[in-house]
């Protein structure tokens, strides 16, 4: 029987100890918090969306960064597997639009509590309030793995270490970093790392007029170092400092892996179902009923009323004028700003905003078959502490599960 140490009670830690200990070895799975899985208690605006019940080859389109090091991890425990595990351990799931994975309940705390039953009826020991504040090496050689060292000083001797200690954003989760921290002192290359699934900040002062509205249905464009990075359809929404929403959050995973600094421009088109000339015919038509009116009281149906004060300055149309009175020139200008509202991206918002982090632990130096250092015998890593990122969608947790699933069992066999 093997002594296995787990550090950090997330995703992928829960998940790496419950595989270690259902194979019969002895686990210690160390958190710093009070509680386990903090950061899965705020996923999917408290509902968790525990994975996506897409194809598997699916799950890898949706990974932005180094799907083929997952190949082994996913196909070890995929989808479906992970959805059959929440089944078995008492959390029933249903699926959602776009294939998104819930629990039936809608409460996250049902995904955590299913973890810690499987962990208690595996006899794990699981020690809350415990922070590890660094690898035990071998101090001459720094590349013999002996254990862990706690903040109160203790040594913990291990044969294996799972670190899963998560990125770094949220950091109130628990999430600061720790893991970098230890992978580095263990020779590791740690990637650039930046903010990814996080909204824009906007340079114009309109998204501050238009903050709090949500837009449905709506295509957006990033383009950056003078090309187009992204492209899609979907929801947005405007803050005070900018842009957010799930369309948003992804375009931003394309910014930050694609872009040589995350700034650009962002094209909205309000009415992608019309085409120019469509749309010229609606808003000709729209003119014909209303051409006594003044064009700011003519286009009341064609926005929500949060834009309609903020339109005809973006395209530079007296909002008093009579409709009649408008010029062609002034029609055409203010169909393109309706299919090119056009925002300058000053950057990205900050780790505190960001559903993930980007970059990461360098998977060059793990083996994708067993998640095990290749500079540290027995030394494993799990879930966002590795360079690894995917879209929303319940793609990140099933990069944690995955992973866990992988290195708990790999930790067991070594
Ligand atoms: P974490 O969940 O961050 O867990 C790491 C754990 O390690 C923490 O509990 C931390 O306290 C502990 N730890 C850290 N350092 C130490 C140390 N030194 N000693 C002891 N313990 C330590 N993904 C989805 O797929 N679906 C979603 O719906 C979704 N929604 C999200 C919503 C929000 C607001 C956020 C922020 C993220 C969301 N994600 C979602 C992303 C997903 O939560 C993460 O990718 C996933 O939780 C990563 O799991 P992890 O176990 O690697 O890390």
């Amino acid at each position: 029987m093997k002594n296995i140490i787990v550090i950090g009670g997330g995703a992928a830690g829960m998940m790496a100890a419950i595989t270690a200990a259902g194979e019969g070895h002895k686990v210690v799975l160390l958190e710093k918090n009070e509680k386990l899985g903090k950061k899965i208690f705020i996923t999917g605006k408290g509902r968790c969306n525990v994975t996506n019940a897409c194809e598997v080859e699916d799950l890898f389109h949706n990974v932005c960064s180094h799907a083929k090091f997952l190949y082994s991890a996913i196909y070890s425990f995929d989808n479906q597997r992970v959805m059959q595990f929440f089944e078995d351990a008492g959390c029933a799931l249903k699926v959602e639009r776009g294939n998104r994975v819930f629990p039936v309940s809608d409460h996250s705390s049902d995904v955590i509590r299913a973890c810690e039953r499987r962990l208690h009826e595996l006899n794990v020991d699981i020690r809350l309030r415990t922070e590890v504040v660094s690898l035990w090496l071998e101090t001459e050689t720094e590349t013999v793995l002996k254990g862990v060292v706690c903040s109160d000083g203790k040594k913990i001797p291990a044969d294996s270490v799972i670190i899963a200690t998560g990125g770094f954003s949220y950091q109130l989760t628990g999430s600061t970093g720790d893991g970098y921290r230890f992978a580095r002192k263990a020779g590791h290359d740690v990637t650039e790392l930046s903010p990814s699934l996080v909204p824009f900040s906007i340079k114009e002062d309109v998204c501050k007029q238009l903050q709090g509205l949500s837009l449905k249905n709506v295509k957006v464009r990033v383009e950056a170092d003078n090309r187009k990075i992204y492209e899609d359809m979907g929801e947005m929404l405007f803050t005070h400092y900018g842009v957010s929403g799930p369309l948003i959050l992804s375009a931003s995973s394309y910014l930050v892996n694609k872009a040589k600094k995350p700034e650009g421009k962002l094209y909205i088109d309000l009415k992608p179902a019309l085409s120019m000339e469509q749309l010229d015919k609606r808003i000709l038509r729209e003119f014909e009923e209303n051409k006594n009116k003044q064009f700011k009281n003519a286009i009341t149906s064609l926005f929500p009323a949060k834009m309609l004060p903020v339109m005809p300055v973006l395209a530079g149309i007296d909002p008093d004028k009579k409709v009649h009175d408008i010029t062609r020139e002034e029609r055409m200008r203010f169909i393109d700003t309706i299919k090119n509202m056009t925002l300058t991206i000053t950057g990205v918002r900050d780790y505190n905003e960001a559903i993930i982090t980007k970059g990461g632990v360098n998977v060059k130096e793990v083996n994708p078959s067993t998640m095990e250092s290749k500079l540290v015998k027995n030394l494993y890593f799990a879930g966002e502490v590795l360079d690894l990122d995917a879209l929303t969608g319940g793609f990140n947790l099933q990069i944690a599960w995955s992973t866990g699933y992988l290195a708990g069992l790999s930790a067991t066999e070594t």
